[in-house]
């Protein structure tokens, strides 16, 4: 989607700290970090949100998961991670293409 911060990020266009890149992921530090380690990790494809999800999209939400462990170890959360996934306004959701957060290390924040 050409008006997508994600998807400009993606293409370069916009810069970066990324830390991983296949044919079908994206991953890079947030800009803003909320722990010591603040990935986000996106899907090339541009998806709003989980909530446009299609039956289509299986295998590669199965693949995102499935990395995400290696990716969390890969910056040294060798101990467990946290992952967030905001969706829509109401569940905070910011920008408009699907992402993962991974969280982990010092100042990882609580809930409450
Ligand atoms: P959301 O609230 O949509 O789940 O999360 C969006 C995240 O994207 C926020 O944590 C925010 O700090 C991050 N973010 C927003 N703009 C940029 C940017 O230009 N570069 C990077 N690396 N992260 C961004
Ligand atoms: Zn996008």
């Amino acid at each position: 989607m050409s008006n997508c911060l994600f998807c400009k990020i993606i293409a370069g266009d916009i810069p970066s700290s990324k830390v991983y890149e296949d044919d079908l992921i994206f991953v890079f530090k947030d800009i803003s970090p909320k722990a010591e380690v603040h990935l986000l990790v996106i899907p090339k494809v541009h998806l709003e949100s989980l909530d446009s999800l299609k039956d289509e999209h299986q295998s590669l939400i199965a693949y995102i998961m499935l990395k995400l462990p290696e990716l969390a170890r890969s910056q040294g959360l060798e101990d467990g991670f946290r992952t967030i996934i905001n969706t829509g306004p109401g569940g905070g959701q910011e920008v408009g293409h699907l992402h993962i957060h991974i969280l982990g290390g010092e100042g990882l924040p609580g809930f409450n």
